[in-house]
């Protein structure tokens, strides 16, 4: 009885063991020979690993991906050679993503829905004089520092946080949305307007996101705005939009590669 069981072990640990080896050795041929057998091979059947068959073939570090928000901070602003004027508007990108924008811009017009640029590029120094006068107004209404700080992270991102310091974010609204609202431009009743609807459509075909999400706060830190597109450029965006993910869920599948 014993022998029979020595020779059981034995033979699990030598058929593991050519298992192992023969893995280590062929990986790269099966890889290039054929992606979905390997693909199939290792997938569990979860829905995650499915999900990664399409997943772009792009670097987590790529200029486009970048990830700047509440646990990011953007520690140095861009030169300001990155940055080109928007046509026609005294709002600034970086200068790559500028075709890209004009195009989708060109197209809400074609649809019905002439754009206007609320916000785009804010340098770190910008957002530090709005954060700090918005600090000063709380107090001014007799709240102490600390107090005054938190509520003003309630509806403004820390200097050095923004997106929009990248240059590769904006918001944006439609004019009909903006006479109509002069005063809340930047509310979410403006998602359920049809401009915002074609928007959030359409934005992947341009490269562009919805950055923040209904139902996502969790994850961005960030409250939905309908307003707020980022570049990722067009492949990172039509997989984001095709699996309903946040860029942070998109960068966690890149690093998981
Ligand atoms: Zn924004």
């Amino acid at each position: 009885m014993k022998r029979y069981l020595k020779f059981i072990v034995v033979g699990i640990v030598g058929i593991s063991l050519i298992y192992g080896v023969s893995r280590l050795i062929t990986p790269k041929v099966e890889e290039s020979n054929d992606q979905k057998t390997v693909a199939e091979k290792t997938a569990t059947g979860s829905e995650k690993e499915q999900k990664n068959d399409d997943l772009p073939d792009v670097s987590p570090k790529d200029w486009s991906l970048i990830l700047v928000g509440p646990d990011d901070p953007l520690e140095q602003d861009i030169s300001s050679d990155q940055l080109a004027y928007v046509p026609n508007t005294n709002m600034q990108l970086d200068k790559r993503v500028i075709e890209s924008y004009q195009q989708f811009s060109e197209a809400a017009q074609k649809a019905g829905y002439p754009l206007t640029i609320i916000s785009a590029y804010r340098s770190i120094n910008y957002q530090e004089q709005v954060f700090n006068g918005r600090v000063a107004q709380f107090e001014n209404q007799g709240m102490d520092e600390t107090q005054a700080e938190e509520k003003t992270k309630e509806t403004s991102t820390e200097p050095g946080h923004s997106e929009h310091h990248t240059g590769l974010a904006l918001d944006i609204v439609d004019e009909g949305w903006q006479q109509s609202n002069p005063q809340n431009v930047l509310e979410a009743g403006f998602g359920k307007e049809d401009s915002a609807k074609w928007l959030a459509e359409h934005a992947s075909d341009y490269g562009f996101i919805l950055r923040y999400p209904k139902g996502k706060e969790d994850i961005t830190k960030i409250n939905y705005e309908p307003w707020h597109f980022r570049y990722v450029g067009k492949d990172n965006a039509e997989y984001i939009e095709k699996h309903e993910l946040t860029l942070e869920e998109y960068l966690d599948q890149l690093n998981e590669k």
